[in-house]
């Protein structure tokens, strides 16, 4: 079910399904939408300094007052806070305002040359501190994380990336797997823009279920976890509900078929 955990390389667990609110600036809309999810079981929360809503995240929670263990919250350092202080206290803030004493993940949100390794060094105090039980990246490539691996004392246990069918992403899954890094999907529906695939409408019509369900079946029969948004209940729910069916071999490759290596987000740029 959608509580479903992943060990994660540094001995923590992590929901593989998620929610995320890039875009969610109404703050009671969110507030809304975070309330939804946990009602039908999401316990993953997925923001970012950038999307300027963790104080709203923060209040959905409170209100909430679920209890802190059964929560994991998923926050990013801004590009322009990457350096050792810069992340030290940019992440200060961002505590306060999630209102939380810890984050479970806490991820670099681009890979940038300035203060590459610093950012990281940054990032393994504050997991030693027990500020954050988990640390990871997003939108480094191999060859981001081969540099990284040459000074890092840790090595990221999630590297979110964007993923869907248009962008399969099959090597950097395998380098991920090899690493245990797992790999975490942003815009795991390609942000609403494919649902209209022959491919993806004909297997959703086999199963009754809808397009957007059947790309979540395969993001998780490929083992990764994803971390979609909606602010809409009956979304929220339907994109909940992909644990009691199934996609065939054969529709799975179906899908890895669909790879158009086309990206939503820019290249991230090359850093050594
Ligand atoms: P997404 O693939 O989750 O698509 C979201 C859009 O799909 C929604 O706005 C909605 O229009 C539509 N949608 C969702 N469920 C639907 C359903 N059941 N039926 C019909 N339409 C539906 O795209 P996203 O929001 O870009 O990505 C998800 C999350 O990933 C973000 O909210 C954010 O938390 C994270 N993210 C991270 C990065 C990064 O650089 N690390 C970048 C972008 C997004």
């Amino acid at each position: 079910n959608i509580g479903t955990r992943v060990k994660l390389a540094d001995g923590n667990e992590m929901p593989i399904q998620g929610l995320g609110v890039y875009k969610m600036t109404d703050e009671q809309q969110l507030i809304n939408s975070v309330k939804t999810a946990y009602n039908t079981g999401y316990r993953l929360f997925d923001t970012a300094q950038m999307y300027k809503n963790e104080a709203a995240v923060g209040q959905a929670l409170k209100e909430l007052g679920a209890d802190r263990k059964e929560i994991f919250v998923t926050t990013k350092i801004d590009e322009e806070n990457q350096g050792y202080d810069g992340v030290m206290k940019s992440f200060e803030e961002s505590l306060k305002k999630l209102q939380l004493d810890y984050v479970d993940l806490l991820l670099v949100h681009w890979p940038i040359h300035q203060h590459f390794f610093e950012t990281w060094r940054a990032f393994e105090q504050l997991k030693a501190e027990g500020l954050v039980k988990s640390i990871g990246t997003s939108n480094y490539g191999m060859l981001h994380l081969e540099y990284l691996k040459t000074k890092a004392n840790e090595m990221p246990v999630v590297d979110q990336i964007e993923n869907h069918p248009y962008l399969s992403q099959e090597s950097m899954l395998e380098f991920n797997r090899e690493n245990n890094i797992v790999t975490q999907a942003w815009a795991p529906l390609g942000r609403g823009r494919i649902f209209d695939d022959p491919t993806l409408v004909q297997i959703a019509n086999a199963h009754q279920k809808s397009t957007a369900q059947v790309i979540l079946r395969w993001h998780l029969q490929r083992g990764n976890s994803f971390i979609p948004k909606s602010v809409h209940e009956n979304r929220i729910v339907e994109n909940g509900s992909i644990y009691d069916f199934e996609l065939t071999d054969e529709e799975m490759s179906l899908i890895a078929g669909m790879n158009k290596n086309t990206r939503i987000s820019q290249e991230p740029e090359m850093v050594y």
